[in-house]
C-alpha cells in the first residue's frame, strides 16, 4: 500500500492508495469511528461499491447508516446540499462522527461542504471512486457546491481526516470519465515535472485500458503532487496553489459555453484549456511552439481535445472572455492566467491582455 501525507499541521491526514482497499476499508476506519456509527453519502450509480465498502463494515463490526445522491453535476446544489444535511441531523450526527463521500468530484464536493457546515464542522472521510477525484479533488480540502451565479461559487476549505483510494474502482468507470481524469493526471507533469509528462507519454495509453501498475503509480505520483502544492499554499493564497489552475481559465470558458449539461465534461474542458493556454503562451513568443504541439498531440493520442474546434464549439473570442470575466478568480477587472514557457514550466501572469485572447480566440475556429 502507498501512503502520502498531507502535511498541514493539525489538519493532516493520509492518503491510502491500494487495489482492493474498499474491502478492507473497515481496517482503517474502525479507530478513527470510536465505536460510533459511520454516515455514508454516496452517488447513487456506484451500488456496486458501496455494497463492497459496507460488506467490509460489516464484517469487522463498524455501525452505518447510508443515503444516496443522484449522480451529475446537478446534485452540487442548495437543495441536494439541504437534503444532505437534513438527512444528517435526522440520523444525530455530532462533530465527532465521521461523514464518509463515496463517489467522484461531485459527491466529494457536496458532501464535504455539508461537513464543514454541520454543527459547524463535522468529521470527514473522501472515498472517491472516479479517476478525477482520486488525483485531485479528494485531496486539498476544497468543497463547495454550484449556485445560478456559477461553479463551485459558495464553499468552505474543509479537509478530510482521511483519504481512500482503490484503483479497482475505476474499472467500472465510464471510458470517457476515466479519460477526462486522466487530462488532470498530465496536468500535474505540464505544471512542473516534465519527467512526469514524459512517463504520461510512455504509460498514457496502458493506463486508460487497465493496467492497475500503471493506474497505481499515476495517482500516487499525482496525489504527492497535489499534497505538496496544498502544503505550500491551502488557502490559494501565496499563488503556489493557482498552479492547479492551469487549463482551466480557458477551460472554465468552454465549460460555461457547453453550458454544464455533460456535453463537455470538467476534465476534456481541462485538456482543451491546456492545448489553449500552451498554444497562446506559443503565440506570445513565452513558450517554443514545439512544447505546445507536444502536449496537443499527446491529448490526440489519448483520444481528449486537443483545443476549441474538437469539442465542437462555435463560440467568439468575445463570448468565451466574457465567460472569463464570471470566472471566481477574476478580481479587480484582471485575469490571473496560468501561462506556459515550456512543459513544466507554467508561470501566473496577471497582466495578459484580454483583447490579445479575444484575438487569440478567434483564430481557433
Ligand atoms: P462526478 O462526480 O460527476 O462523476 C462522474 C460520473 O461518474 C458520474 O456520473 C458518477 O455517477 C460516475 N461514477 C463515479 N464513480 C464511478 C465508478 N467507479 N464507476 C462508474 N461510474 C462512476 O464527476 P468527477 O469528474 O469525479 O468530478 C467533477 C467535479 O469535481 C466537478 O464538480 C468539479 O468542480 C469538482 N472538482 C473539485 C475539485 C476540488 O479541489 N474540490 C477539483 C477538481 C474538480
Amino acid at each position: 500500500m502507498k501512503q502520502i501525507d498531507v502535511a498541514l499541521g493539525d489538519r493532516s491526514y493520509p492518503v491510502l492508495i491500494e487495489s482492493g482497499l474498499l474491502a478492507r476499508a473497515a481496517e482503517h476506519l474502525a479507530p478513527l469511528a470510536a465505536g460510533h456509527p459511520l454516515a455514508i453519502v454516496a452517488d447513487q450509480d456506484v451500488a456496486q461499491h458501496l455494497a463492497t465498502f459496507t460488506t467490509s463494515l460489516d464484517s469487522a463490526g463498524v455501525k452505518w447508516r447510508a443515503m444516496t445522491v443522484p449522480a451529475g453535476e446537478a446534485s452540487k446544489s442548495w437543495t441536494t446540499l439541504a437534503q444532505v444535511c437534513d438527512q444528517l441531523l435526522a440520523w444525530g450526527v455530532e462533530r465527532r462522527d465521521l461523514v464518509i463521500a463515496l463517489g467522484g468530484g461531485v459527491i466529494g464536493d457536496l458532501v464535504g461542504f455539508a461537513s464543514a457546515i454541520l454543527k459547524r464542522g463535522a468529521r470527514f472521510v473522501q472515498i472517491p471512486t472516479t479517476l478525477l477525484a482520486q488525483v485531485d479533488s479528494s485531496v486539498g480540502g476544497k468543497t463547495g457546491i454550484n449556485t445560478a451565479a456559477g461553479k463551485n461559487l459558495v464553499g468552505a476549505f474543509h479537509q478530510p481526516e482521511l483519504v481512500l483510494i482503490d484503483p479497482r474502482v475505476l474499472d467500472t468507470l465510464p471510458d470517457r470519465e476515466l479519460r477526462a481524469g486522466y487530462a488532470e493526471v498530465v496536468k500535474y507533469g505540464l505544471i512542473d515535472d516534465f519527467a512526469f509528462f514524459e512517463w504520461c507519454e510512455r504509460n498514457g495509453a496502458a493506463l486508460l485500458t487497465g493496467d492497475t501498475a500503471a493506474r497505481e503509480a499515476a495517482i500516487a505520483h499525482s496525489v504527492a503532487a497535489k499534497a505538496r502544492i496544498v502544503a505550500a499554499d491551502e488557502f490559494e493564497t501565496n499563488g503556489t496553489r493557482a498552479l492547479l489552475n492551469l487549463g482551466h481559465t480557458f477551460g472554465h470558458a468552454l465549460e460555461a459555453e457547453a453550458g454544464f449539461d455533460g456535453s463537455l465534461l470538467h476534465g476534456e474542458a481541462v485538456a482543451a484549456g491546456c492545448a489553449l493556454a500552451f498554444d497562446f503562451s506559443a503565440a506570445q513568443g513565452l513558450c517554443p511552439a514545439q512544447d505546445a504541439e507536444r502536449v496537443k498531440a499527446h491529448w490526440r493520442s489519448v483520444g481528449l481535445p486537443d483545443g476549441l474546434a474538437p469539442t465542437g464549439l462555435r463560440a467568439s473570442g468575445a463570448r468565451l472572455v466574457e465567460h472569463m470575466r464570471h470566472d471566481k478568480k477574476a478580481s479587480g477587472g484582471n485575469l490571473p492566467f496560468l501561462l506556459a514557457r515550456g512543459i513544466g514550466r507554467t508561470c501566473l501572469d496577471r497582466t495578459v491582455d484580454l483583447g490579445a485572447v479575444e484575438a487569440f480566440l478567434d483564430r481557433q475556429g
